[in-house]
Protein backbone atom coordinates (compact mmCIF):
# COMPACT_ATOMS: atom_id res chain seq x y z
CA UNK A 1 0.00 0.00 0.00
CA UNK A 2 1.67 3.52 -1.22
CA UNK A 3 1.71 5.66 2.24
CA UNK A 4 -1.12 7.91 2.67
CA UNK A 5 -0.22 11.61 1.26
CA UNK A 6 -0.69 14.05 4.18
CA UNK A 7 -1.41 17.83 2.54
CA UNK A 8 -0.62 20.74 4.41
CA UNK A 9 -2.74 23.54 4.40
CA UNK A 10 -0.81 26.51 2.24
CA UNK A 11 1.30 28.27 4.16
CA UNK A 12 0.16 31.82 5.42
CA UNK A 13 1.13 34.78 7.71
CA UNK A 14 -0.99 35.03 10.63
CA UNK A 15 -1.01 37.64 13.53
CA UNK A 16 -2.34 35.71 16.82
CA UNK A 17 -3.25 38.59 19.00
CA UNK A 18 -3.20 37.10 22.71
CA UNK A 19 -0.90 34.36 21.86
CA UNK A 20 0.91 33.91 24.47
CA UNK A 21 -2.14 33.09 26.96
CA UNK A 22 -4.27 29.60 27.33
CA UNK A 23 -5.80 29.65 24.53
CA UNK A 24 -3.57 31.56 22.14
CA UNK A 25 -0.63 29.54 22.66
CA UNK A 26 -1.98 26.13 21.68
CA UNK A 27 -3.22 28.11 18.86
CA UNK A 28 -0.03 29.07 17.84
CA UNK A 29 1.88 25.91 18.45
CA UNK A 30 -0.88 24.23 15.94
CA UNK A 31 -0.24 26.86 13.34
CA UNK A 32 3.62 26.43 13.26
CA UNK A 33 3.05 22.91 13.21
CA UNK A 34 0.98 23.08 10.14
CA UNK A 35 4.20 25.58 8.73
CA UNK A 36 2.67 28.55 9.25
CA UNK A 37 4.39 31.79 10.00
CA UNK A 38 3.06 33.16 13.43
CA UNK A 39 3.16 36.61 14.93
CA UNK A 40 1.97 36.30 18.34
CA UNK A 41 1.31 40.03 19.88
CA UNK A 42 0.84 39.91 23.21
CA UNK A 43 0.93 42.60 26.15
CA UNK A 44 1.46 39.60 29.21
CA UNK A 45 -1.10 40.84 31.00
CA UNK A 46 -2.28 37.47 31.93
CA UNK A 47 -0.07 35.53 29.42
CA UNK A 48 3.51 34.46 29.98
CA UNK A 49 6.07 34.17 27.54
CA UNK A 50 6.91 30.42 29.36
CA UNK A 51 3.66 29.36 27.69
CA UNK A 52 5.15 29.86 23.98
CA UNK A 53 8.27 26.59 25.50
CA UNK A 54 9.99 25.83 22.08
CA UNK A 55 7.84 28.15 19.41
CA UNK A 56 10.50 30.67 21.34
CA UNK A 57 13.06 28.85 19.17
CA UNK A 58 11.30 28.64 16.02
CA UNK A 59 12.35 30.78 12.97
CA UNK A 60 8.75 31.44 11.94
CA UNK A 61 7.49 32.44 15.16
CA UNK A 62 7.83 35.82 16.57
CA UNK A 63 6.74 37.22 19.65
CA UNK A 64 5.91 40.99 19.90
CA UNK A 65 5.17 42.31 23.42
CA UNK A 66 2.34 45.34 22.70
CA UNK A 67 -1.07 46.38 23.92
CA UNK A 68 -3.94 46.07 21.48
CA UNK A 69 -5.65 49.20 22.48
CA UNK A 70 -2.74 50.70 20.58
CA UNK A 71 -2.47 50.09 17.08
CA UNK A 72 0.37 48.38 15.70
CA UNK A 73 3.33 50.25 14.67
CA UNK A 74 5.31 47.40 12.90
CA UNK A 75 3.68 46.22 9.74
CA UNK A 76 3.22 42.60 8.94
CA UNK A 77 2.12 41.07 5.57
CA UNK A 78 -0.39 38.63 7.41
CA UNK A 79 -3.38 36.92 5.77
CA UNK A 80 -5.37 35.76 8.83
CA UNK A 81 -5.76 37.63 12.49
CA UNK A 82 -7.27 35.67 14.99
CA UNK A 83 -8.06 38.51 18.00
CA UNK A 84 -7.68 36.13 21.56
CA UNK A 85 -6.15 39.24 23.19
CA UNK A 86 -8.39 39.73 26.36
CA UNK A 87 -7.98 38.05 30.21
CA UNK A 88 -11.29 35.36 30.30
CA UNK A 89 -11.23 34.64 33.96
CA UNK A 90 -13.74 36.76 35.98
CA UNK A 91 -11.10 37.53 38.41
CA UNK A 92 -9.02 38.69 36.12
CA UNK A 93 -10.75 41.00 33.70
CA UNK A 94 -12.27 42.43 37.14
CA UNK A 95 -9.08 43.60 38.36
CA UNK A 96 -8.97 46.03 35.51
CA UNK A 97 -12.19 46.79 34.36
CA UNK A 98 -11.60 49.44 31.78
CA UNK A 99 -8.46 47.87 30.51
CA UNK A 100 -10.63 44.87 29.57
CA UNK A 101 -13.23 46.65 28.33
CA UNK A 102 -11.00 49.17 26.33
CA UNK A 103 -9.12 46.33 25.12
CA UNK A 104 -12.13 44.54 23.68
CA UNK A 105 -13.59 47.44 21.92
CA UNK A 106 -10.48 50.21 21.23
CA UNK A 107 -7.93 46.73 20.85
CA UNK A 108 -10.74 44.96 18.30
CA UNK A 109 -10.90 47.70 16.51
CA UNK A 110 -7.51 48.60 16.15
CA UNK A 111 -6.97 45.07 15.17
CA UNK A 112 -9.99 45.56 12.59
CA UNK A 113 -8.05 47.88 10.96
CA UNK A 114 -5.27 45.97 10.15
CA UNK A 115 -6.95 43.67 9.04
CA UNK A 116 -8.79 46.05 6.14
CA UNK A 117 -5.33 47.22 5.11
CA UNK A 118 -3.89 43.96 4.94
CA UNK A 119 -6.70 42.30 3.55
CA UNK A 120 -6.42 40.21 5.97
CA UNK A 121 -9.34 37.39 7.33
CA UNK A 122 -10.11 38.04 11.07
CA UNK A 123 -11.42 35.56 13.87
CA UNK A 124 -12.18 36.72 16.73
CA UNK A 125 -12.59 35.35 20.27
CA UNK A 126 -15.71 35.87 21.68
CA UNK A 127 -17.83 34.40 24.07
CA UNK A 128 -21.12 32.21 25.69
CA UNK A 129 -20.97 35.82 27.80
CA UNK A 130 -22.61 37.33 25.65
CA UNK A 131 -25.88 35.02 26.60
CA UNK A 132 -25.22 36.74 30.29
CA UNK A 133 -27.35 34.60 32.76
CA UNK A 134 -29.35 33.18 29.62
CA UNK A 135 -33.35 32.71 29.88
CA UNK A 136 -32.75 30.05 26.49
CA UNK A 137 -31.49 26.75 27.38
CA UNK A 138 -29.43 25.66 25.57
CA UNK A 139 -28.07 28.83 24.24
CA UNK A 140 -28.30 29.74 21.15
CA UNK A 141 -26.76 31.85 18.53
CA UNK A 142 -29.90 33.38 17.61
CA UNK A 143 -30.69 34.19 21.30
CA UNK A 144 -29.83 37.69 22.60
CA UNK A 145 -28.98 37.14 26.09
CA UNK A 146 -29.69 38.87 29.20
CA UNK A 147 -26.56 40.74 30.59
CA UNK A 148 -26.61 43.67 33.50
CA UNK A 149 -24.98 46.01 31.43
CA UNK A 150 -23.75 47.92 34.24
CA UNK A 151 -23.18 45.01 37.07
CA UNK A 152 -19.56 43.95 37.54
CA UNK A 153 -19.41 41.47 34.55
CA UNK A 154 -20.60 44.10 32.27
CA UNK A 155 -16.65 44.99 31.58
CA UNK A 156 -16.36 41.66 29.57
CA UNK A 157 -20.05 40.72 28.82
CA UNK A 158 -20.35 44.12 27.11
CA UNK A 159 -16.75 44.56 25.76
CA UNK A 160 -17.33 41.40 24.08
CA UNK A 161 -20.66 42.20 22.63
CA UNK A 162 -19.67 45.54 21.14
CA UNK A 163 -16.54 43.59 19.92
CA UNK A 164 -19.33 41.59 18.13
CA UNK A 165 -21.23 44.60 16.85
CA UNK A 166 -18.19 46.06 15.04
CA UNK A 167 -16.74 42.78 13.60
CA UNK A 168 -20.46 42.32 11.90
CA UNK A 169 -20.17 46.01 10.56
CA UNK A 170 -16.62 45.57 9.24
CA UNK A 171 -18.04 42.66 7.58
CA UNK A 172 -21.53 44.39 6.05
CA UNK A 173 -19.38 46.81 5.01
CA UNK A 174 -17.03 44.75 2.98
CA UNK A 175 -13.99 45.62 4.67
CA UNK A 176 -13.09 42.66 6.47
CA UNK A 177 -14.09 38.93 6.35
CA UNK A 178 -14.63 38.42 9.53
CA UNK A 179 -15.80 35.12 11.75
CA UNK A 180 -16.97 35.16 15.58
CA UNK A 181 -16.55 32.15 17.35
CA UNK A 182 -18.83 32.25 20.74
CA UNK A 183 -16.58 30.15 23.52
CA UNK A 184 -18.01 28.15 25.94
CA UNK A 185 -15.89 27.82 28.98
CA UNK A 186 -12.27 25.71 28.39
CA UNK A 187 -9.80 24.22 30.37
CA UNK A 188 -6.59 22.11 29.57
CA UNK A 189 -2.73 22.20 30.20
CA UNK A 190 -1.79 25.76 30.36
CA UNK A 191 -4.91 27.31 32.43
CA UNK A 192 -3.25 29.59 35.47
CA UNK A 193 -3.13 28.37 38.58
CA UNK A 194 -3.75 31.51 40.16
CA UNK A 195 -6.96 32.64 37.78
CA UNK A 196 -9.96 32.42 40.02
CA UNK A 197 -11.88 29.74 37.45
CA UNK A 198 -13.65 26.51 38.41
CA UNK A 199 -11.31 24.01 36.83
CA UNK A 200 -8.14 25.59 37.99
CA UNK A 201 -9.39 26.42 41.50
CA UNK A 202 -10.72 23.16 41.70
CA UNK A 203 -7.65 20.80 40.56
CA UNK A 204 -5.00 23.11 42.68
CA UNK A 205 -7.42 22.78 45.70
CA UNK A 206 -7.81 18.94 45.43
CA UNK A 207 -4.18 18.52 44.83
CA UNK A 208 -3.46 20.78 47.73
CA UNK A 209 -5.21 19.57 50.16
CA UNK A 210 -7.19 22.46 50.44
CA UNK A 211 -11.29 22.85 50.38
CA UNK A 212 -12.42 23.24 47.21
CA UNK A 213 -14.64 26.06 47.38
CA UNK A 214 -18.51 25.78 45.48
CA UNK A 215 -20.04 29.36 44.93
CA UNK A 216 -23.74 29.48 45.46
CA UNK A 217 -25.45 26.15 46.29
CA UNK A 218 -23.20 24.32 43.13
CA UNK A 219 -26.23 23.67 41.07
CA UNK A 220 -25.42 26.44 38.51
CA UNK A 221 -24.06 24.26 35.75
CA UNK A 222 -21.39 24.94 32.72
CA UNK A 223 -20.32 22.64 29.83
CA UNK A 224 -16.50 22.30 29.52
CA UNK A 225 -14.71 21.91 26.06
CA UNK A 226 -11.26 20.24 26.28
CA UNK A 227 -8.60 22.82 24.65
CA UNK A 228 -7.75 20.47 21.73
CA UNK A 229 -11.43 20.14 20.54
CA UNK A 230 -11.81 24.24 20.99
CA UNK A 231 -8.51 24.72 18.80
CA UNK A 232 -9.67 22.73 15.89
CA UNK A 233 -12.86 24.47 15.83
CA UNK A 234 -11.09 27.85 15.62
CA UNK A 235 -8.82 26.91 13.14
CA UNK A 236 -11.99 24.74 11.35
CA UNK A 237 -13.87 28.16 11.45
CA UNK A 238 -10.69 30.25 9.76
CA UNK A 239 -10.04 27.80 7.46
CA UNK A 240 -13.79 27.51 6.04
CA UNK A 241 -14.66 28.97 2.61
CA UNK A 242 -17.94 30.12 3.15
CA UNK A 243 -18.24 32.80 5.56
CA UNK A 244 -20.60 31.86 8.17
CA UNK A 245 -21.73 35.41 8.47
CA UNK A 246 -22.63 35.24 11.56
CA UNK A 247 -21.54 33.91 15.29
CA UNK A 248 -20.78 30.43 15.70
CA UNK A 249 -21.15 28.56 19.34
CA UNK A 250 -17.59 26.07 20.43
CA UNK A 251 -18.75 24.68 23.09
CA UNK A 252 -18.85 21.15 24.39
CA UNK A 253 -22.93 20.55 25.21
CA UNK A 254 -22.48 18.06 27.63
CA UNK A 255 -23.74 19.92 30.67
CA UNK A 256 -22.39 19.60 34.49
CA UNK A 257 -22.67 20.96 37.65
CA UNK A 258 -20.73 22.86 39.47
CA UNK A 259 -21.27 20.20 43.04
CA UNK A 260 -20.38 17.42 40.00
CA UNK A 261 -17.01 18.75 38.94
CA UNK A 262 -16.22 19.26 42.62
CA UNK A 263 -16.65 15.45 43.03
CA UNK A 264 -15.19 14.64 39.75
CA UNK A 265 -11.75 16.15 40.46
CA UNK A 266 -12.20 14.59 43.67
CA UNK A 267 -12.35 11.31 42.31
CA UNK A 268 -9.35 12.14 39.80
CA UNK A 269 -7.34 13.82 42.42
CA UNK A 270 -7.49 10.44 45.03
CA UNK A 271 -7.98 13.75 47.12
CA UNK A 272 -9.75 14.29 50.45
CA UNK A 273 -10.38 17.58 50.38
CA UNK A 274 -13.82 18.97 52.07
CA UNK A 275 -16.28 21.24 49.93
CA UNK A 276 -16.51 24.59 51.31
CA UNK A 277 -19.56 26.33 50.50
CA UNK A 278 -18.95 30.42 49.73
CA UNK A 279 -20.83 33.35 48.55
CA UNK A 280 -22.35 33.07 44.87
CA UNK A 281 -20.59 35.69 42.56
CA UNK A 282 -22.88 39.09 41.62
CA UNK A 283 -24.73 38.25 38.24
CA UNK A 284 -23.00 34.49 38.05
CA UNK A 285 -24.77 32.74 35.37
CA UNK A 286 -27.21 29.92 36.38
CA UNK A 287 -26.95 27.78 33.58
CA UNK A 288 -25.14 27.24 30.17
CA UNK A 289 -24.64 24.87 27.79
CA UNK A 290 -24.13 25.48 23.81
CA UNK A 291 -26.36 24.35 20.81
CA UNK A 292 -23.83 23.43 18.57
CA UNK A 293 -25.81 22.60 15.47
CA UNK A 294 -25.04 25.24 13.50
CA UNK A 295 -21.04 24.49 13.93
CA UNK A 296 -21.74 21.08 13.42
CA UNK A 297 -23.59 22.45 10.10
CA UNK A 298 -21.22 25.06 9.12
CA UNK A 299 -17.83 23.44 9.85
CA UNK A 300 -18.58 19.39 10.62
CA UNK A 301 -17.15 20.47 13.96
CA UNK A 302 -18.59 18.85 16.94
CA UNK A 303 -16.33 18.36 20.43
CA UNK A 304 -14.17 14.77 20.98
CA UNK A 305 -12.96 14.70 24.22
CA UNK A 306 -15.38 14.33 27.08
CA UNK A 307 -14.82 16.23 30.55
CA UNK A 308 -13.54 12.90 31.86
CA UNK A 309 -10.60 12.32 28.95
CA UNK A 310 -9.86 15.47 29.36
CA UNK A 311 -9.40 16.51 32.82
CA UNK A 312 -6.65 13.42 33.61
CA UNK A 313 -4.10 15.53 31.47
CA UNK A 314 -5.41 18.78 32.90
CA UNK A 315 -4.58 17.21 36.53
CA UNK A 316 -1.60 15.54 35.08
CA UNK A 317 -0.38 19.60 33.95
CA UNK A 318 -0.91 21.04 37.19
CA UNK A 319 0.55 18.84 39.59
CA UNK A 320 3.61 18.76 37.39
CA UNK A 321 3.38 22.89 37.48
CA UNK A 322 2.81 22.98 41.05
CA UNK A 323 5.64 21.05 41.76
CA UNK A 324 7.90 22.72 39.48
CA UNK A 325 7.53 26.19 41.16
CA UNK A 326 7.50 24.96 44.37
CA UNK A 327 4.26 26.89 44.98
CA UNK A 328 2.31 23.91 47.08
CA UNK A 329 2.51 24.80 51.07
CA UNK A 330 2.73 20.49 50.91
CA UNK A 331 3.22 17.86 48.69
CA UNK A 332 0.61 17.00 45.61
CA UNK A 333 -1.77 14.44 46.34
CA UNK A 334 -0.96 11.51 43.85
CA UNK A 335 -3.47 12.10 40.63
CA UNK A 336 -5.05 8.96 39.77
CA UNK A 337 -4.38 9.81 35.70
CA UNK A 338 -3.52 6.16 34.89
CA UNK A 339 -7.19 5.61 33.44
CA UNK A 340 -9.16 8.51 31.38
CA UNK A 341 -12.93 8.18 33.14
CA UNK A 342 -15.60 7.58 30.76
CA UNK A 343 -18.51 10.55 31.36
P1 LIG B 1 -5.88 34.19 28.80
O1 LIG B 1 -6.07 35.26 29.82
O2 LIG B 1 -5.03 33.03 29.14
O3 LIG B 1 -5.31 34.81 27.45
C1 LIG B 1 -5.55 36.12 27.03
C2 LIG B 1 -4.25 36.67 26.46
O4 LIG B 1 -4.49 38.00 25.99
C3 LIG B 1 -3.14 36.78 27.52
O5 LIG B 1 -1.93 36.28 27.01
C4 LIG B 1 -3.05 38.28 27.81
O6 LIG B 1 -1.77 38.66 28.25
C5 LIG B 1 -3.44 38.86 26.46
N1 LIG B 1 -4.00 40.21 26.55
C6 LIG B 1 -4.97 40.67 27.37
N2 LIG B 1 -5.22 41.97 27.13
C7 LIG B 1 -4.39 42.33 26.11
C8 LIG B 1 -4.14 43.55 25.44
N3 LIG B 1 -4.82 44.67 25.73
N4 LIG B 1 -3.20 43.57 24.46
C9 LIG B 1 -2.50 42.46 24.15
N5 LIG B 1 -2.67 41.28 24.76
C10 LIG B 1 -3.61 41.22 25.74
O7 LIG B 1 -7.34 33.73 28.38
P2 LIG B 1 -7.79 32.52 27.45
O8 LIG B 1 -8.58 31.61 28.28
O9 LIG B 1 -6.65 32.02 26.66
O10 LIG B 1 -8.80 33.29 26.48
C11 LIG B 1 -8.41 33.71 25.19
C12 LIG B 1 -9.59 34.38 24.51
O11 LIG B 1 -10.69 33.48 24.41
C13 LIG B 1 -10.10 35.62 25.22
O12 LIG B 1 -10.43 36.61 24.27
C14 LIG B 1 -11.34 35.14 25.92
O13 LIG B 1 -12.29 36.17 26.08
C15 LIG B 1 -11.84 34.06 24.97
N6 LIG B 1 -12.63 33.06 25.71
C16 LIG B 1 -12.01 32.11 26.47
C17 LIG B 1 -12.79 31.20 27.18
C18 LIG B 1 -12.17 30.12 28.03
O14 LIG B 1 -12.92 29.33 28.64
N7 LIG B 1 -10.87 29.98 28.09
C19 LIG B 1 -14.19 31.25 27.10
C20 LIG B 1 -14.77 32.26 26.34
C21 LIG B 1 -13.98 33.14 25.62
N1 LIG C 1 -17.00 28.57 40.73
C1 LIG C 1 -17.00 27.92 41.94
N2 LIG C 1 -15.84 27.85 42.65
C2 LIG C 1 -14.68 28.37 42.21
C3 LIG C 1 -14.66 29.03 40.94
C4 LIG C 1 -15.84 29.11 40.24
O1 LIG C 1 -18.04 27.41 42.40
O2 LIG C 1 -13.67 28.26 42.92
C5 LIG C 1 -18.25 28.62 39.95
C6 LIG C 1 -18.68 30.02 39.52
O3 LIG C 1 -19.47 30.62 40.53
C7 LIG C 1 -19.46 29.72 38.26
C8 LIG C 1 -18.75 28.50 37.67
O4 LIG C 1 -18.01 27.93 38.74
O5 LIG C 1 -20.78 29.37 38.57
C9 LIG C 1 -17.79 28.82 36.54
O6 LIG C 1 -16.96 29.88 36.96
P1 LIG C 1 -15.68 30.37 36.14
O7 LIG C 1 -15.13 31.53 36.89
O8 LIG C 1 -14.80 29.23 35.83
O9 LIG C 1 -16.23 30.85 34.74
P2 LIG C 1 -17.56 31.61 34.24
O10 LIG C 1 -18.27 30.61 33.44
O11 LIG C 1 -18.38 32.07 35.41
O12 LIG C 1 -17.01 32.75 33.47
Amino acid sequence: MPAREIVLPARKNILVAGGAGFLGSHLCERLVSEGHRVYCVDNLQTGTVDNLGSLKRESRFSFIEHDIREPLSETFRVDRIYNLACPASPLHYQADPIHTLMTCVAGTRNLLEYATHAKATFLQASTSEVYGDPHQHPQTEAYWGNVNPVGPRACYDEGKRAAEALCFDYLRLSRVDVRVARIFNTYGPRMRADDGRIVSNFVTQALTGRALTVYGTGRQTRSFCYVSDLIRGLVQLMDVGKNPAGPINLGNPREFTVLQLAKLVRTLTDSRSAIAFEPLPVDDPQRRKPDIRRAKEALGWFPRVALGQGLPPTVAWFSDSLQTTKALARPAAAANLSQPVTI
